[in-house]
């Protein structure tokens, strides 16, 4: 957890940061131990441009090492989802579609993606809605106006990006994909 830290929307400014301030992933604290002590330790690499050139590729993701534990963690910038090889921008593009209405079918030929793709991201979403909206409305008091699933996605992708929705979650401990 607390892997995704808010900041840098665009693969250009995650690989700009990695380079001019890599100080702006450090952790304040080991995500294993609490120790507030953590070295650089190096990057390592992961796919994360889905353009057709994908030119980008491989992205370093900055590695830190616990000075008390020895253990490492990662960090994430706002555009690189954790576990996922598309960025947030377009989930939230996809899953905007889908609540206003669209179907499965029309919405993963609009984006080019696959239907069964399309189609995971939708049951996630509602799989996990009570949980994430729970944690989402306990820190945004507005959202908490905002009942049933379309209206709070509606209402919480108009507060904020998917990327740093997702971020809050993790930073509140709460499995994000
Ligand atoms: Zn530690």
């Amino acid at each position: 957890m607390h892997r995704i830290v808010f900041a840098f929307l665009t693969l250009e400014q995650h690989l700009r940061a990695v380079v001019t301030t890599p100080q702006s992933y450090r952790p304040d604290h080991c995500p294993h131990c609490g120790f507030g002590c953590l070295w650089g330790h190096g990057c390592y690499e992961r796919k994360a441009d889905r353009s057709a050139d994908g030119d980008l590729n491989p992205v370093a993701v900055p590695r830190f090492q616990c000075a008390s534990c020895r253990r490492t963690c990662s960090r994430l910038p706002l555009c690189i989802c954790p576990r996922r090889w598309y960025a947030w921008a377009l989930q939230q593009q996809v899953l905007q579609l889908l609540i206003a209405g669209a179907s499965l079918r029309r919405t993963a030929a609009i984006f080019a993606l696959g239907y069964h793709t399309v189609r995971r991201w939708w049951r996630w979403l509602s799989t996990v809605h009570e949980d994430f909206s729970f944690h989402l409305r306990s820190r945004f008091a507005s959202l908490g106006r905002s009942v049933g699933f379309a209206t709070f996605w509606l209402a919480c992708l108009q507060l904020m990006p998917l990327c740093e929705a997702m971020a809050w979650l993790d930073h509140d401990s709460v499995a994000v994909p």
